[in-house]
């Protein structure tokens, strides 16, 4: 795991299998079904970067040989909080990592007028100042999803959030350590900037349209 100090809590992942499926899919020509595969893959990975340092606490273990002590994260099982709706594409992936977390949802809109996002669903777990969160967005763009979402997760309680995307630009890095400097980001890359209309350079494409196949 290689860190990018200037740009706080930004944790790039240099695995080489990240980034040789990362080149796909950034590829335009990669089609519908195996961006979607790549994508899954991709968040698994980075869920194990996001999990290294989880606490663990002891347990006895019968073996079929004798009895031993083990380890076992401790406290309440993950979730995962994908932000609708490219998020949904990174839950399978991060799923087969951990197949007991608990899956909450987010989904925002830009309100007209103020131009903040705005949830317009939100669903977690109830107990949510005893678990970890695991916010999934596969672009930080503007950060103002990411940081909308967790807000809206400390709000209901959560204390504990990490967020994992594959790509990120350095204008979303700077507003989530601006407005949650504690949240440490995980990515696969950190791209050059957004253009105009607020798409990711070099990046690739609008990762929604191309996972879904609604370009
Ligand atoms: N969302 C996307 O899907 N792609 C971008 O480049 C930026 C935001």
């Amino acid at each position: 795991m290689h860190t990018t100090p200037e740009l706080g809590n930004l944790r790039v992942t240099t695995h080489p299998l990240v980034q040789h499926k990362l080149s796909i899919l950034r590829d335009r020509a990669t089609p519908t079904r195996l961006f979607k595969e790549l994508v899954e893959e991709i968040a698994m990975l980075l869920a194990y970067e996001a999990t290294t340092d989880l606490p663990l606490e002891p347990v006895t273990v019968e073996t079929p040989l004798e009895s031993t002590r083990a380890a076992q994260v401790s406290g309440k099982k993950l979730t995962l909080v994908p932000i609708l709706r490219a998020g949904l594409g990174m839950v399978e992936g991060a799923l087969r990592l951990v197949p007991s977390a608990r899956v909450g949802h987010i989904g925002l809109y830009r309100d007209h007028t103020t131009l903040e996002p705005v949830d317009y669903y939100f669903k977690v777990p109830g107990d949510a100042s005893e678990r970890h969160f695991f916010v999934l967005d596969p672009m930080l763009a503007t950060g103002g999803s990411a940081t909308a979402a967790v807000s809206s997760l400390k709000r209901a309680g959560a204390a504990r959030i990490r967020l994992l995307c594959i790509v990120a630009a350095p204008e979303g890095v700077r507003r989530m350590h601006d407005v949650h400097p504690e949240v440490p980001i995980y990515a696969a890359a950190l791209d050059r900037e957004l253009n105009a209309q607020g798409y990711i350079l070099p990046g690739l494409g609008d990762a929604g349209d191309r996972m879904f196949g609604t370009r």
